[in-house]
Order: C-alpha cells, then sequence, then structure tokens
C-alpha cells in the first residue's frame, strides 16, 4: 500500500501493525528457540494474537477518524493527512492534535475577547443613546431595554429582568399593539403621540418599531425606539390654545364692528354717496376677518383634539344636507350631485366629516361656474375605504397640488380673494382626515376638474 496516499488515521494503524508484527516475531523467535519442536502451535498461537490486537487496534482507530474530523472543523484547515510513514516521528498524530487544540483554543480566546469587546461597546452605546430603546422576540419576549427605557417606564416596578413578556414591561397598549402588527406584518410602524402615565405625570411619545430579521428573512423579533415628544406635544398644545384664545377674543370686537357697519348700511341713504363704498368694503372686510378667525378657530380645535368619536355616518344624507344649505349660500349656481356608493355608511367623527364634505362642497361651487357637477363615491379597496370627491370646475394646475393642503396656501391670490375664501379650508380638510388616521390626495389636469381622494382605514 502506498503509505502517503493513506488516508489519515489508517497510516497510523499501519504504523502500528508494523511495531506489532516485528514484536510478535521476536516473542515467536524466543519462544521457538527457548521451546524447541512446537513450531506449529507457536505459529498459530502467535498468528492468532497478532490478528487478535490489529483487530483490537482497528477498532480502537475507527473513532479517531471521527476526532479528528471535529478538530479540523475547529481549526478551519486539515491535519497533515498524506504524511510519508517514518519508523521514529518527531511529531505524532497526538501532537498534531495537541497543537490543533492549541491553536483552536487560542482562537477560541480571541473570538470571545472580541465579542466581549462588542458587547460592551454596544452596552456603552444603548447607555448613552437618549432615546428609549426595548427589543423583543418574535413570541413577544424581552431581548434587551436600555437604561433609558428602564427609567422612564419601568421607574414604578420591580426591578425587571429581560426574558419577560412584553405586556410586563411596556404598559401602553397602543405601543404593544405596533409590536404586534410589526412581528405579524413584518412591515416596520410607526405610532405619534401616545400618552403614559407615570406616578407623578403624563409623557407623550412616539414610536418607531422594526422587524428584526434572522436566516432565510425568517423574523427574529422587533426592536422599537421611542422618542420623548411632551415638549413638542405641550408647544403644540400651548399654540393651539394662542390661536383659539386670540380668535375667540378678536371675535367679538368684530362682530360689534360687523354689527354697526350693518346698522350704517340699513341707514345709508342718509349718507353722503361718497361713504357708501366705505360701508361696503368694511362689511365685507369684517365678514372676511370673521370667516378667517372662526376658521383659525376650528383649525386648533381640531389640532388639539386627541381623540375623534367615532360614529356611523350615513354619506349619501351628509351630502344632500350639505347641497340643501349650499342652496342659501350660492343661489345663481346649480349643482348636479352624484352618489355612487358602494359603501354607504362609514366610521367617522360626524360633526368633522360634516366639516369636511362642507369645505370640499364650498371649494367646488366657489371656484366652479354656474352648472356645477359633484360625483361622490366610495368604495372598499383591500383594508382601506376609498372615497373621492370630484368636481367639474377650473381644476389646479400640477404644480400646485402637492401644497394646496398648506394653511393659507393658495393657487391665485387675485381670483382666490374674490371668491372670499380664507385659504384654510383644505387645511382644515387635511387635519380631519390626519385625525381619522387617513390620507387625502388632490389629483387634477388643471384644466378641467378636482378630485379629492381620501383614504380611511376600514
Ligand atoms: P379657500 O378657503 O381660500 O378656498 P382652500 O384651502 O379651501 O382655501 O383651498 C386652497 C386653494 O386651492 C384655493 O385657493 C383654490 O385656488 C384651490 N382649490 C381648492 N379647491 C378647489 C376646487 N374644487 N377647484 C379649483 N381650485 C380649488
Amino acid at each position: 500500500m502506498d503509505s502517503s496516499r493513506s488516508h489519515y488515521p489508517w497510516y497510523f494503524f499501519w504504523r502500528f501493525t508494523r511495531l506489532n508484527l516485528v514484536l510478535f516475531l521476536l516473542i515467536y523467535a524466543a519462544l521457538v528457540l527457548s521451546v524447541p519442536g512446537h513450531t506449529s502451535a507457536f505459529s498459530v498461537l502467535i498468528g492468532a494474537g497478532f490478528f487478535l490486537s490489529c483487530f483490537t487496534f482497528y477498532l480502537i482507530t475507527r473513532p479517531i477518524k471521527r476526532l479528528l474530523g471535529r478538530v479540523e472543523s475547529i481549526i478551519g484547515h486539515d491535519l497533515p493527512f498524506r504524511e510519508q510513514l517514518k519508523l521514529f516521528y518527531v511529531k505524532d498524530e497526538w501532537a498534531h492534535i495537541e497543537a490543533a487544540l492549541k491553536d483552536a483554543d487560542t482562537k477560541l480566546r480571541m473570538q470571545l475577547k472580541t465579542i466581549q469587546d462588542e458587547n460592551s461597546k454596544f452596552t456603552t452605546l444603548l447607555g448613552s443613546i437618549s432615546n428609549e430603546i426595548l427589543a423583543v422576540d418574535a413570541n413577544q419576549n424581552v431581548l434587551f431595554f436600555n437604561p433609558r427605557f428602564e427609567s422612564s417606564f419601568l421607574a414604578d416596578k420591580e426591578k425587571l429582568q429581560t426574558g419577560g413578556k412584553l405586556w410586563s414591561v411596556l404598559d401602553v397598549a397602543e405601543a404593544r399593539d405596533v409590536f404586534e402588527t410589526v412581528l405579524s406584518t413584518k412591515v416596520p410602524q410607526k405610532l405619534r403621540g401616545f400618552k403614559v402615565k407615570t406616578q407623578n405625570e403624563i409623557r407623550y411619545y412616539s414610536i418607531a418599531v422594526s422587524p428584526i430579521f434572522g436566516e432565510n428573512a425568517l423574523i427574529k423579533g422587533a426592536v422599537g425606539v421611542f422618542s420623548d415628544i411632551t415638549e413638542v406635544k405641550l408647544t403644540e398644545q400651548m399654540r393651539a390654545d394662542f390661536v383659539a384664545n386670540v380668535s375667540h377674543e378678536i371675535r367679538t370686537p368684530l362682530t360689534s364692528i360687523k354689527g354697526f357697519s350693518q346698522v350704517l348700511k340699513s341707514q345709508q341713504s342718509k349718507l353722503p354717496l361718497e361713504l357708501h363704498d366705505f360701508i361696503d368694503r368694511i362689511l365685507h372686510n369684517t365678514e372676511r376677518m370673521i370667516a378667517l378667525f372662526n376658521d383659525l378657530l376650528n383649525l386648533s380645535v381640531i389640532e388639539s383634539k386627541n381623540q375623534v368619536e367615532i360614529t356611523r355616518v350615513d354619506l349619501d344624507r351628509m351630502i344632500e344636507q350639505i347641497h340643501a344649505s349650499s342652496r342659501g349660500i350660492f343661489p345663481t349656481k346649480t349643482v348636479h350631485l352624484t352618489c355612487k356608493l358602494e359603501i354607504p355608511e362609514i366610521q367617522a367623527d360626524e360633526k368633522l366629516f360634516y366639516q369636511l364634505l362642507n369645505n370640499l362642497f364650498e371649494n367646488a361651487l366657489k371656484y366652479g361656474s354656474e352648472k356645477i357637477e359633484i360625483t361622490l363615491t366610495s368604495q372598499q379597496v383591500d383594508q382601506k375605504i376609498l372615497i373621492t370627491f370630484s368636481d367639474n370646475g377650473p381644476g389646479i394646475p400640477r404644480e400646485h397640488l402637492s401644497r394646496i393642503f398648506e394653511r393659507f396656501y393658495r393657487v391665485d391670490h387675485s381670483r382666490d380673494r374674490e371668491t372670499g375664501g380664507t385659504g384654510l379650508g383644505l387645511a382644515i380638510v387635511k387635519h380631519i382626515i390626519m385625525k381619522h388616521q387617513g390620507e387625502i390626495e388632490a389629483m387634477s389636469d388643471g384644466v378641467k376638474g378636482t378630485s379629492f381622494r381620501i383614504t380611511l382605514p376600514a
């Protein structure tokens, strides 16, 4: 057999066999020389002993192969399988294994050190981040949270360890729902402005939860980053309160100016002719300012609402009411209303939704010609309700479409001022939709007709 090609540990076995053969031959020679006449009996005895010892050694050698395989996989390279057979080995198989294990031990220690270093960097990083961080596995068991999370959410609780369930560290159901949604849909989710009550105060947070993926894109868990938005929320509230107070304070004198102007108007025959125009202007501008402050007040009330009162809203009945009341405001215009409502009833805040449809309706009448066509449709698409409100008015040029929901944004200042709008109608619409967790977009070719597409959660 070519020993250079024999597969380790077989040449280990062959070496032993060779040594065995020498030993048994020596024993045989000693026996034959010391006890003559029993040559054949000794031959059988020594032959059997030799084969028995070889077979035993074969059985011992076999598991070594597996052991060597393991060692190779630890050290990451092959052991010297194909060495020439030498009678005396400076470095035998066991020495190779020992060296390999020593090498593996050094590598493992280095890897352990690297992991410990990485771990301490990660812990320092988590500790220094000013956001609250919480990670859970796919079964909602807590994997880790940072010290900031502990001080913000767990200060009132007994010391909690990781490994508990999500509900044991997070009391807020809305925030837990976000984690559940991410774990079931594998899609990142956000939630803004949820309330957290601690022993002494109420704070507001936003949360962004992202999935953690393992091998084969399997979801392993989710990690949530919280942001404390209490200051922002309080500032928003202060701003809304300020606008509400100012609007209220200004509306009172304006109403009185309007009242006196109306008295003057009724008595205008007693006044010089050149003052008639002034009275009309005072009246017109007072009305505009009252409308402006009404809209500002409405907007701040909507903004400051934490929750909307959801009830069943009959779209058909609502649009008919708006249509009927519009006749008094725009007596010269005729409206042809078409309703294609696959979903006749939706879940929404009735008052707010009335205001929303009313604003869209008024705009259609304000900016449309004498014969106005309005179409209202509703349908369910996947898990959403889609409502469209379209008119046959002059349309809105494309470049303005993304900005018309901003406060005081007007497409054509001179034209729009004549129509008596405040520039807040669509901002109010947008805020109402946002309070319903929905979205709105405007579509128009800028030549004829505008469509507003509202998407609400089903
Ligand atoms: P306003 O109260 O002045 O009507 P909005 O916020 O309601 O303000 O609308 C913003 C601008 O969008 C308006 O100035 C107008 O130019 C345009 N707009 C809104 N609705 C329509 C519509 N149905 N048709 C044409 N233009 C519209």
